[in-house]
């Protein structure tokens, strides 16, 4: 089976280097130039768990890719704002019966999916891994992690197509998981990537130092409800009570707490562009479509706008 993965930066290139040191026919495409330069010179050099590990494989840029390159397995690890651009593309390197496998942080991405993929062919799912990059074609990846998905088409051909993802995956140790549940598990992601990463990004703080302060409570606590009520809408049932507490899970110094989110990384450190559109964002439509009022996730979607601005994030 070809494996494809589009977006070779953190998360794409761990899941590429952990199928490929599995024995994998793993393909990398990518449209940062000095990325692809370096993954076609030198490969991967993962910094896995402490130690440098350097891997060959085969990589394009999204504009010069082989034309004779066949996509079995697409698996998609863009930005969500790079998505539909990307999307334009993979006709090229994709066939009738190509799986696509979309693991980005956000929700909506299956309706974006449908437009250019046979419902069958497309499988959702959420990640608990993690990845870092510490330059061109240098991933850092580090701990443990698990994989949850499921098939978006009801057909045999789209069940056994997930199934065979998973197999796949346990094989390269990246824990696999067929997930009947898959829109509670991104909802509940959700609830976290909807209130620590907007709320570190704006306020240039670790979710601990935010779960010190008082007058956050209220904020968190408004923009949980706010998308469990979409989730309900979209009959996913969520308790309100839970997620507000798994989300001040985060707190805690002593395991995720001393940590910045990703979009503080991308906003503060980088200077890049954040997914808040297909966080809070998606939210605020989703409610405008719904008639649910959710005026927390779409003031703090255009915080995180007017921040991009004055910062001048690319
Ligand atoms: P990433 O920023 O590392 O890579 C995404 C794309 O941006 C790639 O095409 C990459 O080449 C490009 N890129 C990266 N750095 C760049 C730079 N300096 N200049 C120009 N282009 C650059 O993103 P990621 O962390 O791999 O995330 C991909 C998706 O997975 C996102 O939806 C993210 O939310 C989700 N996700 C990430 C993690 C994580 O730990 N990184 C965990 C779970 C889910």
């Amino acid at each position: 089976m070809k494996i494809v993965i589009v977006g070779a930066g953190a998360m794409g290139s761990r899941f590429g280097f952990m199928l490929k040191q599995a024995g994998q026919d793993v393909a990398l495409i990518d449209g940062w130039d000095k990325n692809v330069e370096a993954l076609q010179k030198d490969g991967i050099i993962a910094n896995y768990n402490g130690e440098e590990i350097q891997q060959p494989i085969e990589a394009y840029h999204e504009d010069a890719v082989d034309p004779e390159l066949k996509a079995d397995l697409l698996i998609i690890f863009t930005k969500a704002m790079q998505l539909e651009a990307t999307l334009q593309k993979t006709q090229a390197y994709t066939h009738n019966e190509t799986r696509v496998l979309c693991l980005l942080n956000g929700i909506g991405y299956e309706d974006i999916l449908r437009r250019y993929f046979d419902e069958d062919q497309i499988i959702i799912g959420n990640t608990m891994w993690t990845a870092g990059l510490e330059g061109p074609g240098r991933p850092k990846l580090f701990g443990d992690g698990s994989v949850n998905l499921l098939n978006l088409g009801k057909s045999d051909a789209a069940v056994s197509g997930a199934h065979e993802v998973i197999d796949i995956f346990n094989e390269a140790g990246l824990n696999g998981v067929y997930e009947k549940g898959i829109f509670y598990l991104i909802y509940k992601k959700l609830c976290v990537n909807g209130t620590m990463n907007g709320l570190c990004s704006l306020l240039e703080c670790n979710m601990a130092e935010l779960g010190a302060t008082e007058a956050n409570r209220e904020i968190v606590q408004q923009l949980v409800s706010e998308i469990v009520a979409i989730a309900q809408a979209e009959d996913v049932e969520m308790s309100r009570e839970e997620m507000i507490a798994h989300v001040e899970e985060c707190y805690n110094p002593e395991t995720i707490g001393l940590h910045y989110p990703s979009m503080y990384q991308d906003l503060i450190k980088n200077n890049r562009s954040t997914e808040i559109d297909f966080i809070n964002g998606a939210i605020a439509d989703k409610g405008k479509k719904y008639g649910i009022a959710t005026p927390y996730n779409d003031f703090l979607t255009r915080l995180i706008h007017t921040k991009e601005e004055l910062l001048g994030a690319k």
